[in-house]
């Protein structure tokens, strides 16, 4: 926290997605439930589990609700994997146990069957499933209030500005429908749940905004910038209309999309989307993305909603393909820990450990699955799909995946599926040792994509989901740069395009520098669209070039801010 002027205070955050959000602040206490056990009558057993039963029902029906209201963002999928753990005949069989065998009330016995799930999900060692505890307790607490009569429905006015320790993604909704307007919250990283429903919902955001919550006054005028990650306190005129103006801005740019991306002399750009979830399809073509240059597919594996068979992914990239148009680049499956197997992995460092392409080769059926799908979907839409490789780091996985994805085509064609000739096959460049020996992982495949979020982690050794280190996850520090530059090097050498699809693509000193060092393609969140577009169409490639190539040149990432400063203007 730094004081800018003798009233003025900023905290500093990490940004979601992009915006602007002036309001009033609205602090919310983030005090967790405790249930005492009580005993019961066994003549009111059966009593207390037809209150689990209504509870469950009223739940199910409130989330419909909002599912119903919300089916263009990507909340519609938080929604369903609430619902699927309400619906958890797991839960219910513990919940009932409680009361009939220890003879406990309903409460107490919802709040025990939760806490046991929560502490096994903190237990598991995945920090996307740690992420999801907020979605458990939330659960737990809105249970506990419908059995015991108490459904009192927290609203805030609008243009609310919420400044939250930590937020369920149903409150967000909930509260965004009452017209709040920005989310802060002091935990949570990027990834987490609040913070992909804030940035689908088109809600300013930063998460691991140190002591908000202390340091804001309920009600006070409060301004967000999501975009450089900062919160104002006590903000002068000047600075509200300052940041009015940006405002203004971004709703202008909104409206003005150009029709193709090009630098200021018309050389022209490849800009594409990255996304998750088919509710965020409308956003692409909102802002004119060419394509999809990194679709995620752990959401197919996350929660109860398992979608791990080759027809149930099938049916998932097809909608995507039929909501897009353009190429597709799909990732494999890039998770870690334990997410997928039975066997319970426990990890001293998970970000270090059996993560992507790593677990994939080790699980076999998995990897097949997805590959048969991705392959039998490319046959329906020929020409568009790309498959991605997350975090390699040694050449035998390239050689590997090659193999696997010649034995799912020929399993697939000994089926008498059609097929097309090939699919073309790309590395996430995320691991040092990839950028470092570009040249020899390049002419292995058919593309490189850079992932910014996990190539920083890896060079900066710092915890991408880590609060309290989260000022030196800095992503165009010189160093992850010269990686960069020497990643298209190798690529250059062996004949293959490079696009970069880390949160790096979407920022405005990261874009500049990326397209100055001769990346083809970057694909971002398509809120970044506009503000990027519009930022590299205001300068002609020589001048990119000349910015990245004094860029590389620094030391800090103050210095490079800088310079982009002096630059920009
Ligand atoms: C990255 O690491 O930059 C990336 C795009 O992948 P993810 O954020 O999904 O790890
Ligand atoms: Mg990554």
């Amino acid at each position: 926290m730094e004081a800018t002027n003798t009233d003025e205070i900023t905290i500093k955050g990490r940004s979601v997605g992009t915006g602007v959000a002036i309001g009033k602040a609205v602090i919310l206490s983030s005090e967790s439930k405790t249930v005492a056990p009580t005993s019961i009558k066994k003549s009111t057993v059966k009593k207390h589990k037809q209150r689990f039963l209504k509870a469950k029902e009223s739940l199910i029906d409130e989330l419909q609700l909002m599912a119903d209201e919300l089916n263009d963002t990507g909340s519609v999928e938080i929604i369903d994997t609430q619902k699927q753990i309400i619906l958890d005949a797991e839960i219910e069989r513990s919940v009932f146990e409680i009361i009939e065998e220890k003879q406990l009330s309903v409460d107490f016995a919802i709040y025990q069957t939760y806490c046991q799930f929560i502490e096994r999900l903190k237990e598991s060692g995945s920090e996307l499933f740690r992420q999801r505890i907020v979605d458990l307790e939330d659960i737990r607490d809105r249970f506990i209030d419908l059995v015991c009569d108490q459904k009192k429905k927290k609203s805030v006015k609008k243009g609310a500005l919420i400044v939250a320790r930590e937020i369920s993604p149903t409150d967000l909704v909930s509260y965004y429908e009452d017209g709040a307007i920005g989310l802060v919250m002091e935990k949570g990283g990027v990834t987490s749940h609040a913070a992909i429903i804030a940035k689908s919902l088109g809600i300013p955001c930063i998460v691991s905004a140190e002591k908000a919550t202390k340091e804001v006054l309920n009600n006070k005028t409060i301004v967000l910038d999501a975009a450089e990650g900062t919160l104002i306190l006590n903000p002068s005129r000047k600075t509200i209309s300052r940041y009015r103006k940006k405002v203004e801005e971004a709703a202008r740019r909104k409206k003005k999309r150009p029709d193709s991306f090009e630098t200021a002399d018309g050389f022209p750009l490849k800009i594409t989307a990255n996304i998750e979830f088919e509710p965020e399809l409308p956003r692409i073509k909102e802002h004119g993305a060419e394509g999809i240059g990194l679709l995620r597919t752990e959401s197919l594996l996350f929660g109860h909603k398992i979608r791990k068979s080759t027809e149930e992914q099938l049916a998932f990239y097809s909608a995507i393909l039929e909501g897009s148009s353009g190429p597709v680049t799909i990732r494999l499956f890039d998770i870690g820990g334990d997410k997928t197997s039975r066997r319970t992995v426990k990890e001293a460092n998970p970000f270090l450990g059996w993560r992507g392409i790593r677990l994939l080769l080790d699980e076999k059926e998995l990897l097949q699955n997805q590959l048969k799908a991705i392959v039998r979907t490319a046959a329906k839409y020929p020409g568009r799909i790309r498959i991605l490789v997350p975090m390699v780091s040694v050449i035998h996985e390239v050689n590997e995946i090659k193999d696997e994805l010649e034995s799912a085509r020929k399993e697939l064609k000994a089926e008498g599926i059609e097929l097309t000739e090939s699919i073309p096959i790309g590395l996430m460049v995320e691991v040092p040792s990839v950028a470092l020996s570009a040249y020899s992982f390049a002419k292995k495949v058919d593309f490189l994509s850079v992932g910014t979020n996990d190539l920083t982690q890896y060079t900066m050794a710092v915890d991408r989901g880590n609060e309290r280190i989260c000022n030196l996850f800095q992503h165009y520090h010189p160093s992850v740069l010269q990686l960069i530059k020497m990643t298209v090097e190798g690529a250059d050498k062996a004949g293959v395009d490079v696009s970069v699809c880390g949160e790096l693509a979407g920022d405005e000193i990261g874009a500049a520098c990326l397209i100055g060092m001769g990346i083809q393609e970057l694909s971002m969140v398509p809120e970044s669209i506009p503000a990027i577009s519009e930022l590299l169409h205001s300068k002609t490639k020589e001048e990119l070039e000349q910015f990245a190539s004094s860029a590389l040149e620094l030391g800090s990432t103050e210095e490079l801010e800088q310079l982009f400063e002096d630059w920009k203007n």
